[in-house]
Formats: structure tokens, sequence, C-alpha cells
């Protein structure tokens, strides 16, 4: 079995994940959001689409079976097991802007967004190709009326989801920073690579 590494409270990593490899996103602790980007590593221009995945699949609730598209509509991540079923592909990564219109009374944090700006720099993207990220155990449940709510994770400690990768690709990873999103308290999250 492959090593286990850990994304620290409140950080992101960006690593290559091949054609082939899995990718296991764990919640060591439970109730913790995760940010999850992937880019072609051959044409970064192409990246994963909340549209054009929510549009496929016909339903907000992805779990495992679904795929993940690109902006091209390309195949890029298939979900292959999921102990939670309860994830998020509507919202954007929590930034400064987030933490300036939801918690003016706290110090504000760059976020998912600055995190995963900060580690795909280094693979050449910018931060305006940073689009809505697969939110790993984000809880954003819809009423009759279409009002979003932005609720604790279900996630327990040990909880994880399975990405298969369809292509060689640069994957975003964070441990998210926005107090609602994880029940108020922030905690590392865990991956591995098999
Ligand atoms: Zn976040």
């Amino acid at each position: 079995m492959s090593d286990t590494h850990e994304i620290p409270e409140r950080s992101g990593v960006a690593f290559r994940l091949g054609k082939g490899q899995r990718l296991t996103v764990i919640d060591p602790r439970g109730c913790q959001v995760a940010d999850l980007l992937a880019y072609d590593a051959a044409d970064m221009d192409e990246v994963i689409s909340s549209g054009r995945t929510l549009d496929y699949a016909e339903t907000i609730r992805l779990t495992t079976g679904h795929k993940l598209y690109s902006n091209r509509s390309g195949v890029l991540l298939e979900i292959v097991e999921d102990t939670v079923g309860v994830h998020d592909f509507l919202l954007t990564p929590c930034s400064y802007d987030t933490f300036h219109h939801f918690y003016p009374d706290l110090p504000p944090h760059r976020g998912c967004f600055g995190n995963l700006a900060a580690a795909l720099e280094p693979f050449g993207i910018g931060a305006d190709r940073i689009p809505v990220a697969f939110n790993c155990f984000m809880n954003v449940p819809v009423d009759g009326a279409g009002r979003l709510s932005v609720l604790p994770p279900v996630s327990k400690a040990g909880d994880r989801i399975v990405f298969l990768a369809h292509r060689d690709l640069v994957i975003g990873l964070t441990a998210c920073s926005a107090p609602a999103s994880n029940g108020g308290s922030f905690k590392p999250i865990h991956y591995r690579i098999d």
C-alpha cells in the first residue's frame, strides 16, 4: 500500500496523477472538506467543469460511478468508491473575498482559492484558471425553493472518496479553510495515490 500524505489544516497541495492511478481522499478526523481540481497534464487549458459534469450526470449528488468531465467534455476522473455520498460541485473555492463577504469579523484567510493558486503556480496555472472545485465532503443542500445552505459535513473519521484518473492529470487538493463548511473547526486532510 502506498504512503498516506497529510495536508495540514487550512493549506493545499498540487501533484501529478497518472492515467489509471487512484487518488484516495480521506477525512481523518471527520467533518472536514477538501477542494479538488484536476487539469489535463498535457494541456492545462482543459480542466474539470462543474457545469459539464452536472449536466451529464443529471444530478448534483455525485457519488460512485459518476464521472467528472472537463470543459471540453472529456472524462478526467471517475468516482470509484465513496463512503459518504454527500459532496458539493456548485460552490467556488473559499477565498479572501469569501471571508470579506461572510466573515467580516474574522481575520481574513486566502482560503482554498489562495492555497490552490499557490500550489498550482509551479505547474504554470494562474489564479484566473481556477474553476469551481469538486468539494469532497462538503454538505450543500438545496431546498425546494432553490435556496442553498452550507451545513457541516456528514463525513466521519476515516471516511473517503476514491477517484480513478482517466488521463495524466495535475491535481490540486486542499484542507478547506472556511468555518461554516467544516463545522466550525479546521482539520487536516489525508490522501493516497495507488
Ligand atoms: Zn475552502
